[in-house]
């Protein structure tokens, strides 16, 4: 059994076999390790361990609490081979998508949080626009634990890497990973307590949605990464307990491509941004709107990359993997057989992987003739499949872009810049990015997050940790004295000063102030 960083069940539980969980790999069908699922009592205690861990972190400075964590990352770095072996292992996604984006994310965000964690929660004095006789300060506390619960698609980054921030403030974490891709964060805390983070403080407590619901009820807070459905249940629970809770949940991606983009950039963007990760990104692009004007250039750029694409389990190094989550492939092929029975049509894949053996496999596919009234062009996806319309004009791009519950992200693809700014501008969604897509994810500087049913909350910026944190404001008296102005004893007098008082500060045009004093 995989140990699990901080937080081994106790030993009067351990004579009992639990109940486990096994992982095998879902490109290959090879078991790769089982993990326990943790009762209601052992998610408890490893929430104890971590807020015992955590008093001791909270009193650290931010320096020190960085100097670990950069231990941590040496150690990271120095397992990083046995690492992105787990993690391609149980996600069926080729190493190199482990290093570019589930390595360098988790070592860049040691980096930048512990750079900058001191300046985003620095005290601040505001300036009192009225009150001079006081000195007022906005201050930042940790909350305490923070539980994370989190999907398959990014099983290291989503975890260990939200885990960072939420450390650097001073709090104690606990992650429920999701029981598809369970081994990743197991192996990473392993990783980093060994390195030096004090025991307890980042626990990982396994199993399925039940465990999770457990942890709501004994973490300070709650941060959320999955699915709309279950983002909605965490966010009831949350409310019913008036528990701080962010939730970061799925999307629907729109690319809106313009008569004047780069067509071979663009073609390029939307193979890999659809595909990436076999399109498990929760900012795939996952629907694309093509000006007319150049709808036949693109789509055959699009045509002759998807040709060249290779797709094969993690020992393959190919640039597609499996889908992860064995459901996933009943998913897509509802989505792509709706869209047929409807009018599109399939100019590339279009079905399960040919050949594979075991594993859950579907091609890199492209539909085209596709409209709103589709599976493929409303819910999320999820899969490899790359959904091209053709616009007439950006109104209607953006019209189509902006008919979704979702809000997650979105791009636009021109040569004018600031013309593909004001589209930005009035697309829906937490970030749009000109002539790119979804690399705000990788800048840590500016927040990230959705609108609509995206979810709640932003991740990154000074906000994605200020979020784990509970803002006290400290008022400080300046010039001392027997009483203010408004302490006892009340009277006539002081009730008619105050009554000319309100009148000076607060009525308009200096005429009517001194009308009002009579
Ligand atoms: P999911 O909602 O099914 O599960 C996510 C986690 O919640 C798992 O750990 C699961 O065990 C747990 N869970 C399930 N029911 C629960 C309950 N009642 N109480 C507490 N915990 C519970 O999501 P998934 O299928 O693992 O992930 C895919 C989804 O995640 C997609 O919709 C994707 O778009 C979204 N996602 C969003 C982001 C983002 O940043 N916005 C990033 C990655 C994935």
């Amino acid at each position: 059994m995989a140990a699990i960083a901080g937080t081994a069940a106790p030993e009067h539980d351990r004579q009992a076999a639990p109940e486990t969980i096994s992982v095998t790999s879902p490109a290959t069908g090879e078991p790769l390790g089982q993990v326990q699922v943790f009762s209601r009592d052992e998610v408890r205690e490893a929430v104890e361990r971590s807020r015992e861990a955590q008093r001791s972190w909270a009193a650290l400075s931010y320096r020190q609490r960085g100097n670990v964590l950069k231990w941590v990352r040496d150690a990271i770095l120095d397992a990083r081979d046995e690492l992105v072996a787990v993690v391609a292992g149980e996600t069926g996604k080729p190493p190199a998508e482990v290093w570019a984006v589930e390595m360098f994310y988790v070592c860049d965000a040691i980096g930048y949080w512990s750079r900058t964690a001191a300046r985003h929660l620095a005290d601040r004095q505001e300036s009192t626009h009225l009150l001079k006789t006081k000195k007022a300060y906005s201050t930042y506390k940790p909350r305490g634990v923070i539980g994370l619960i989190t999907p398959w698609n990014y099983p290291l980054e989503l975890t260990i890497g939200e885990a960072i921030p939420a450390l650097m403030a001073g709090n104690g974490v606990v992650i429920k990973p999701s029981e598809v891709t369970p081994l990743s964060a197991t192996t990473a805390a392993r990783i980093a307590q060994d390195a030096g983070l004090p025991a307890g403080l980042l626990g990982v407590v396994t199993g399925y949605g039940a465990s999770g619901a457990d942890l709501i009820d004994f973490v300070d807070m709650v941060a959320f990464t999955g699915s709309v459905e279950t983002g909605r249940k965490i966010a009831t629970k949350c409310a019913g307990q008036l528990k701080p809770c962010s939730v970061e949940l799925g999307g629907k991606d729109p690319m809106i491509v313009c008569r004047d983009a780069d067509l071979v950039r663009a073609a390029n963007a939307a193979v890999w941004g659809s595909v990436t990760n076999a399109g498990q990104v929760c900012m795939s692009v996952e629907r694309i709107y093509v000006d007319e004007k150049v709808y036949e250039p693109f789509l055959a750029n699009v045509l002759a990359t998807v040709d060249k694409l290779r797709q094969g389990p993690p020992s393959d190094h190919a640039d597609i993997g499996s889908m992860t989550f064995p459901p996933q492939l009943d998913k897509i092929e509802d989505h792509v057989r709706d869209a047929v029975a409807k009018g599109a049509h399939v100019l590339a894949g279009g079905r399960r992987t040919q050949g594979r053996g075991a594993g859950y496999w579907y091609e890199p596919t492209v539909v085209v003739d596709v409209h709103h009234d589709m599976k493929l062009m409303r819910d999320e996806t999820f899969g490899p499949v790359i959904a091209i319309q053709k616009v007439k004009n950006e109104s209607e791009a953006l019209a189509l872009a902006n008919d979704s519950r979702y809000g997650l992200s979105a791009s636009v693809w021109s040569k004018d810049k600031a013309g593909a700014m004001n589209i930005a501008r009035r697309i829906e969604a937490g970030a749009v990015c000109v002539n790119d897509h979804m690399i705000h994810m990788m800048i840590p500087e500016v927040p990230m997050g959705g609108v609509k049913e995206s979810g709640l909350g932003r991740r990154h910026g000074r906000e994605g940790i200020t979020r784990f944190c509970d803002q006290q404001t400290i008022v400080v008296d300046r010039f001392g004295g027997a009483k203010e102005l408004f302490w006892y004893p009340s009277s006539p007098k002081l009730e008619g000063l105050l009554r000319r008082v309100i009148v000076v500060l607060f009525r308009s045009g200096w005429r009517n102030k001194l009308a009002g004093l009579r």
